[in-house]
């Protein structure tokens, strides 16, 4: 395995280079890498810097889901765990939005512990980019929907890393007083 900043780096790096151009959804037209640091930042944070591979994933999690990046040169490059981890929290973009969300109730359980804090930090972020002063009807009703959807997938992640469920739930509160 690469050195642990060396890994993270070059995580960084691929990841910027493949969401490149792309923009999150929502206001302000953010650069989707914005997400990415977001998500491994909670990720770093959460463990305090003790998985260096967690960490890569997080940077990498929307590579295979969203660019043309696999599963294999994932592994190629970077460590099998971490080829696993984007895996396990990428979804099958061939089934309808509605069937994608429910598989990911369903399926938050049975994902291993890194997977599980991934998910809690991708949606953490997710809602925070939701989170918007004044919001229109039509962002209000995107915000209660994704969280009421959040707060299920979450249910089935909680348990491996206190720190990352209580900014969870904090991250909602502040969510629904801003609406
Ligand atoms: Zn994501």
């Amino acid at each position: 395995m690469l050195q642990p900043i060396r890994l993270i780096s070059e995580a960084a790096e691929l990841a910027a280079r493949r969401h490149n151009g792309m923009a999150r959804k929502g206001r302000g037209n953010e650069p989707y890498i914005n997400h990415l640091a977001e998500v491994a930042n909670l990720l770093a944070v959460a463990t305090d810097g003790a998985d260096a591979e967690l960490v890569a994933a997080g940077w990498l999690h929307d590579t295979v889901e969203d660019t043309d990046t696999t599963r294999e040169e994932l592994g190629t490059k970077f460590t099998e765990r971490i080829a696993a981890l984007v895996v396990e929290v990428t979804d099958d973009m061939s089934l309808p939005k509605p069937q994608r969300r429910q598989k990911q109730i369903e399926d938050a359980p049975h994902k291993s512990p890194g997977a599980k804090m991934i998910k809690i930090a991708d949606k953490i972020s997710n809602i925070r980019a939701r989170t918007v002063p004044n919001p229109s009807k039509e962002e209000r009703d995107d915000l209660v929907d994704y969280i009421a959807w959040a707060e299920k997938v979450v249910a089935g992640c909680r348990g491996v890393n206190p720190m990352l469920d209580a900014k969870f739930d904090e991250t909602v509160e502040a969510a629904r007083s801003a609406l």
